[in-house]
This record gives structure tokens, C-alpha cells and sequence, in this order.
């Protein structure tokens, strides 16, 4: 073999070497350097679990919603949800690790939902998540439910506060001034129920399935608007009501021959919560002076609402994935790293704040 033949070899030999060394070297450091948080949600009719890189890379996220059980009911029944949590929460929790390909031991934290929500399915997943902890010896970490919806927006995004955020759930309603990852100011909230509670008594009104809100969205999209006036609720301030609209739509319905004009109702109800929804998150943005608007809880996935805030809005607006909207543990994993409480093998599940 000639010197220039054996030189050739040589080159390539090494190349082959630096590249494969290169190669394990970096993701060796890319893992070294990972955060991964192992989220556990629990707190109403879904059981999820998820595996999040430094607050914004989700790595897995499994959801297993309880909504066609709980359907026959025409809204979530506490004992059967917590029932059903026990049964399904073992597997979630183990295909959220399998799908993200990370051993428990490359864990930063365990982190669930303690509260708001229901008393006995948020025990399912704290009990669940002090176990693991326990058992593999990772640290344990709380998270405000309502906080994990805001943190929802960290994930695959460059948003950082401070901002205003609609948070807008099943069981909530509020507007909440971020002015650092752990400094909230709650500057407005519903007096009576809350926007995803109204969609829900509505959609039952209109003889839709449990939950209201989405099939309402769908609903709207072939309706007018402006077919029937609905009050959008007079509340001063940054407070909301939404008892009124709900009855106003109540009595419409009552005196309407049947079949009903869903999707007249329908739209003509959405447009009157959204643009409550929407005044006064402009008039908290206006007021707090931030430059940034974000959305979470159930609620955000509306259509509407997504479109008009963006459409109105003279900051930018921030905006879960809509399977981020709803309950899912990525958030929850999002809030271990951003604003988690490290927690105690005693802590408590609260029902509300
Ligand atoms: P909670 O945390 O209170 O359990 P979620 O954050 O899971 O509530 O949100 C559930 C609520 O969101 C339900 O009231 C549901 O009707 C509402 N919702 C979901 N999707 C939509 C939608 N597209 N439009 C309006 N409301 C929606
Ligand atoms: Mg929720």
C-alpha cells in the first residue's frame, strides 16, 4: 500500500473517531444539562403525567380524560373521578416516562397539582407523586393549580413576565397581574360562575353533551351573532358576572318554539362572553402598562376568544397549544421548574385557595 494510500486511511480512521466521539460527547452534555420535571395532574376528571425539559420542552405528555364517564351525569361526579384517578394514574405515569425515554434517577423533581380543585381526586396525585419521590428518592414539588394553567405558556415559547393573564377555567375566572415567575396579583375575578361553568350550564341548556364549551365553539361557528341580545353582565372594575348571560340565555330558550336555533344561541351567547372576556383584559393591560397579554385554563382554546383578543390587542398576545388549554400535566411540570414549592413528604391537597 502506497504512503498516500495508507495516509487516506489514516485521515478517515480518525475522522470516524473525532465524529462518533464528538457525537456521544454532546449528547452526553445535552442530558447532563437537561432539567427534567416529571409533572402529575389530578385535580378534576383528567388524569395526565408528563415529562418536561427546563420549563419549556415537553418531552411527553399523556392525558386521559374522564369526560365520556362522567357525560351520563351531565357534570363530573368527585367520587368516580377519584376512583377512575386510581386506576388509570399508574399506567400514565409510567407511558410518560417510557414516551420521553427517561429513567426516574435523570429526574430533577416530582411535582403535582395540591390544589384548587377536588379534594379526593388532588389526593390520588399527591399521593401518588410523594410515593414516587419516596421510592426513588427524587425531590418532591407542589403546584398551584391555576399557576400550572398560566405556566402553560412557557412551554415552547420566549414568554418571560411581567404580563397580565385571562384565566379562564372550568371552575374560574380570573384576571392575574405576573409580575415576576412567583409574584402574582389577582386584580379581577367572577363574582358568580365562572366562564367555563357558564359554557357548560349553557350547553346543557341547549341539550349538548358534558363538557358545554367546546361543542358550543363548534356550534358558534355557524351561527350569527347577532340573532339574539344577550347582557354581557355589568360588573365594575376587572370583576366579571356571568350569572345574568347564563339566565338571559335560560329565558330565551324558554319562550323559543322547539327545535332550537343552536347555532344562533350558540354564537349569539360566545360573542357576549368573549367580548366581556376581551374589554377587560385590554382595560387590565391598559392599566398595569405590560406588553404582553396571555391566555389559559379551558376556556382559551375557544375560538372566539383566541381570535379576537388577537385581533384587538395592541400587545402581543400569548396563547397556549390548544391541548395545553384544558388539564394536562405539562403544565404542571412547566410549574415545578418556573415557580414549584419544594415540598415535604406531609403536604397538604387544598380544595380552594
Ligand atoms: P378546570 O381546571 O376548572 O377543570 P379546565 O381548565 O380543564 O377546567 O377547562 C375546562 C373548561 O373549559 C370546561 O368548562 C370547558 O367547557 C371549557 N372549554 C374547553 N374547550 C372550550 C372551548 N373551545 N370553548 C369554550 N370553553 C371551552
Ligand atoms: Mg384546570
Amino acid at each position: 500500500m502506497g504512503w498516500k494510500h495508507r495516509k487516506r486511511l489514516i485521515l478517515a480512521g480518525l475522522h470516524c473517531f473525532d465524529s462518533r466521539f464528538l457525537r456521544a460527547f454532546l449528547t452526553l452534555g445535552s442530558q447532563m444539562n437537561r432539567q427534567l420535571y416529571l409533572g402529575i395532574e389530578t385535580s378534576c376528571d383528567e388524569t395526565a403525567a408528563s415529562v418536561v425539559d427546563a420549563g419549556r420542552h415537553v418531552l411527553s405528555s399523556v392525558v386521559v380524560s374522564q369526560n365520556q364517564t362522567h357525560q351520563a351525569f351531565g357534570g363530573v361526579v368527585p367520587e368516580v373521578a377519584a376512583r377512575q384517578h386510581v386506576e388509570t394514574l399508574n399506567q400514565v405515569v409510567s407511558d410518560a416516562l417510557s414516551s420521553a425515554h427517561v429513567n426516574p434517577h435523570e429526574l430533577c423533581g416530582i411535582a403535582c397539582t395540591n390544589g384548587p380543585g377536588l379534594i379526593g381526586t388532588l389526593l390520588v396525585g399527591l399521593c401518588a407523586a410523594k410515593a414516587l419521590s419516596w421510592v426513588w428518592q427524587v425531590p418532591l414539588f407542589t403546584v398551584d393549580h391555576l399557576l400550572a394553567h398560566v405556566c402553560a405558556n412557557y412551554i415552547n415559547s420566549d414568554l418571560e413576565p411581567p404580563f397580565v393573564a385571562l384565566l379562564v377555567s372550568g371552575g374560574h375566572t380570573q384576571i392575574i397581574h405576573c409580575k415576576s415567575y412567583r409574584e402574582l396579583e389577582i386584580i379581577g375575578q367572577t363574582r358568580d360562575d365562572a366562564a367555563g361553568e357558564a359554557f357548560d350550564k349553557v350547553g346543557r341548556l341547549l341539550g349538548l353533551p358534558y363538557p358545554g364549551g367546546p361543542a358550543i365553539d363548534k356550534w358558534a361557528l355557524q351561527g350569527n351573532p347577532d340573532a339574539f341580545k344577550f347582557p354581557e353582565g355589568v360588573v365594575s372594575g376587572l370583576d366579571f358576572s356571568f350569572s345574568g348571560l347564563k339566565t338571559a340565555v335560560l329565558r330565551t330558550v324558554e319562550k323559543l318554539p322547539k327545535p332550537l336555533p343552536i347555532a344562533d344561541l350558540a354564537a349569539s351567547f360566545q360573542s357576549a362572553a368573549v367580548k366581556v372576556l376581551v374589554r377587560k383584559t385590554l382595560l387590565a393591560q391598559e392599566e398595569r402598562k405590560v406588553d404582553r397579554i396571555v391566555v389559559a385554563g379551558g376556556v382559551a382554546a375557544n375560538s372566539g376568544l383566541r381570535a379576537q383578543l388577537k385581533s384587538r390587542s395592541p400587545v402581543a398576545v400569548y396563547l397556549p397549544a390548544i391541548d395545553l388549554c384544558t388539564d394536562n400535566a405539562a403544565m404542571v411540570a412547566a410549574g415545578a421548574y418556573f415557580c414549584g414549592v419544594s415540598a415535604d413528604l406531609d403536604v397538604r391537597a387544598y380544595s380552594r385557595r
